[in-house]
């Protein structure tokens, strides 16, 4: 049977010569951080005819805006009940899009307006603009370092699985959310004295959606009861529910976060099994 096109059978055998693969990149404008800031960012700087490339360290575009699951905007509405919507520009393009797609909802809560949406839809939007204005998209890509001419960012310095890229721009905007180039560029940073926190979100799937969901109070009293038999550090918890899906996202717990790169995977995995353990238990 023929699937179209045929597997190519012809293979060469290559071996590594020790020479890393360079690229090179020159743009009027370099945003670090391909999230829901960076990408506002890109797509008015393209829009006002400048060439941007956008750089992100996941494979994907959209931050955790698209990757957290949570898929819930709080922050466009003021407080009040129905709320006014306080964020316009790029996000009117943004909801009349998913609104087209049937992909959002709006709640109105007795504290503001909050909308629900679909992560993937979200996803195919930012694809879709950021291509249509021209901007150039670096996914996989971590900043290992920058270069100055002592006063301001010449160029950054990549690394991907496709070898390194240097980016030169007249401007950089970063859009990492925990400062990354700024950090890489030598300006001051703050960071916390003492051990801060991470939440973990747990994602529970086939759901019952025709049973009324478990309160909000019956969560955090459900998280306190096992929080110390599963090592949890924060109890209490808070659970989303989208209209369309038989899954809801729990943010169940804060785990440790750690600087250093063997300690934070690994606490990651740890914190995963001690949130679900406590639901499930
Ligand atoms: C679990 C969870 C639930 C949330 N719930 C809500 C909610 O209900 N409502 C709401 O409004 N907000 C919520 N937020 C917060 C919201 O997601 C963020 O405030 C918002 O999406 C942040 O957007 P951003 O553009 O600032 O950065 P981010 O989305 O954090 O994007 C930063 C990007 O920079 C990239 N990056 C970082 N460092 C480097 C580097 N060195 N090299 C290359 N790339 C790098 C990252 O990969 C990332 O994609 C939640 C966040 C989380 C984690």
């Amino acid at each position: 049977m023929s699937y179209g096109r045929p597997i190519n059978p012809a293979t060469t055998v290559v071996r590594h010569s020790g020479e890393i693969l360079h690229h090179e990149l020159e743009v009027d404008l370099c945003v670090v951080g391909a999230s829901i800031s960076g990408t506002a960012t890109g797509l008015e700087a393209a829009r006002l005819g400048k060439s941007v490339a956008i750089v992100d360290s996941l494979p994907t575009l959209g931050g955790q805006a698209v990757n957290s699951i949570i898929g819930t905007f709080c922050g466009l509405y003021r407080n009040g009940t129905p709320g006014h919507r306080f964020t316009f520009g790029i996000v009117d393009e943004m909801l009349d899009d998913l609104e087209k797609r049937d992909a959002c909802y709006y709640r109105y809560g007795p504290m503001t307006t909050v909308v629900h949406y679909n992560e993937i839809a979200l996803s195919r939007w930012i694809e879709t603009s950021l291509d249509d204005a021209g901007v150039v998209p670096i996914t996989g890509a971590i900043l290992r370092d920058v270069e100055t001419d002592g006063r301001s960012l010449q160029s950054v310095n990549l690394v991907t699985r496709y070898g390194d890229v240097t980016i030169r721009a007249e401007s950089f905007a970063d859009c990492s959310r925990d400062a990354a180039l700024a950090y890489l560029a030598g300006l001051e940073c703050r960071e916390p004295d003492e051990a801060f926190y991470g939440s973990q979100q747990v994602v529970f799937e086939g759901l019952n959606t025709e049973a009324e969901p478990p309160a909000r109070y019956e969560w955090s009293e459900r998280i306190d009861d096992k929080a110390a038999d599963y090592g949890l550090l924060c109890q209490g918890g808070l659970a989303f529910y989208f209209p369309w899906k038989d899954a809801a996202v729990l943010n169940t717990t804060h785990v440790e976060t750690h600087l250093d790169p063997i300690e934070a995977s690994k606490m990651g995995q740890i914190a995963r099994i001690r949130s679900t353990g406590a639901i499930i238990s």
